[in-house]
């Protein structure tokens, strides 16, 4: 078993927000990090000791940059299979490539989930107009069409409601590979970040409570306020599909509480997570910590909570009649203001992040969402 130490340099495919968290943790402890991505200027490249910049197609760019690096991780999970294949022979890759292709669609992971007994949305492949018709019946008439391949943040869906609204959504999914989902009627939505180290050690950090505004995170409240049975069913779950695939890194389970108080797996990301990103301020080891720790093959650590928590996005909408307030944000002693260097704010691109510690879950969220509203004060 291969162990990487502080000195060594981390190879991370993607160069997202995930990864400038990450590559935080790891020069915090004495690591290097070098990001692969095709774009420059990232928000992992800016705090990196490398940026390079490359297609995930350039199967030679990935080899050389395989070589220059101890251990290889991701922080966006599209990764194309030969890219994590051409990498494995000449560095780990961890998780493995496995891990991402399962993941990386919502058929083989529904599949997957199924034949290994853990509690999925009721879904059905579809590849033709009249198998989603069929489908659309079986599910009662109401349901979720989704994009079977790189999906995230409800990009690739469409709500059904009846057999009618079939002939408007069709033209867009009849060349793609789909999944239609029944639609879950639930009380709430829930994940779990958890993480799996190369000894097999696995740690979890409770179950969370997240809202969704335009099917995009818009707030995490830590701890979920849950029954015990339910916390218990949603972390024995998740231990059982890191061993189920084997992960070694982080994976988070994101959760449907139904309204008949069953858990069902809504889907899973094989990385640390948007409803994980409090770790960072609210836990002894964060999040991004725990994918170090598990790619390097160190001993995990504790996922202890020191505070109650609620995180909220900073979306790019907020920047719509110029530079939010952010002097009136730091007004706030208890909240924690996170911001990934993007230069452009789209709308609906997620551009930071407040968390907020209180004494109760309740109380950090609606500081949270205080210190945002601060934000858009002139
Ligand atoms: P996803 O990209 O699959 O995580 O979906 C984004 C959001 O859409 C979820 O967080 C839910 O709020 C909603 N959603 C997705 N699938 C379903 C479903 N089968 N039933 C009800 N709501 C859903």
């Amino acid at each position: 078993m291969s162990v990487v130490l502080p000195g060594a340099t981390i190879g991370v495919l993607g160069s997202g927000q995930l990864g400038r968290m990450f590559t935080i943790a790891a020069r915090r402890m004495g690591y290097r990090v070098a990001t692969f991505s095709p774009e420059q200027d990232t928000p992992t490249g800016q705090v990196a000791d490398e940026e390079v910049v490359a297609s995930y197609d350039d199967l030679d760019a990935i080899r050389a940059f395989a070589k220059r690096v101890d251990v290889l991780t991701f922080e966006f999970e599209n990764v194309p299979s030969a890219a994590t294949e051409a990498a494995a022979a000449f560095v780990p890759v961890r998780p493995a490539g496995s891990v991402l292709h399962i993941t990386q669609n919502r058929l083989r992971e529904k599949d997957f989930l199924a034949r290994h007994g853990f509690p999925v949305t009721p879904f059905h492949p579809i590849s033709s107009r009249n198998e989603l018709v069929a489908a659309l019946h079986g599910c009662g008439g109401r349901g979720i069409l989704k994009t079977a391949g790189f999906g995230y943040d409800g990009k690739g869906q469409a709500r059904l409601d009846s057999e009618f609204e079939i002939e408007d959504v069709w033209p867009a999914y009849e060349d793609v590979p789909a999944v239609l989902e029944a639609f879950v009627p639930f009380e709430r939505e829930l994940s779990v970040v958890a993480a799996r180290g190369l000894s097999g050690q696995i740690v979890t950090y409770g179950v969370v409570e997240n809202r969704h505004r335009n099917h995009i995170l818009d707030l995490t409240i830590a701890p979920a306020s849950v029954p015990d049975a339910v916390a218990r069913e949603a972390m024995r779950i998740t231990e059982g599909i890191l061993e189920a695939l084997d992960v070694v890194g982080v994976l988070c389970v994101e959760l449907f509480l139904h309204e008949d108080g069953t858990v069902l797996v809504n889907e899973l990301a094989p990385r640390t997570h948007n409803s994980g990103h409090f770790t960072f301020d609210a836990s002894l080891t964060s999040q991004f910590e725990q994918q170090l720790r598990a790619v390097c093959g160190l001993p995990l650590g504790s996922t202890e909570q020191l505070r109650p928590a609620a995180m909220v996005n900073l979306l790019g909408d907020l920047w719509e009649s110029g530079e939010p307030n952010w002097q009136a944000a730091a007004h706030f002693p208890d909240v924690k203001i996170h911001l990934y260097g993007k230069s452009e704010a789209r709308p609906g691109r997620k551009m930071g992040h407040l968390t907020a510690l209180a004494a109760t879950p309740e109380l950090a969220a609606r500081r949270a969402w205080q210190a945002r509203e601060a934000l858009t004060r002139r």
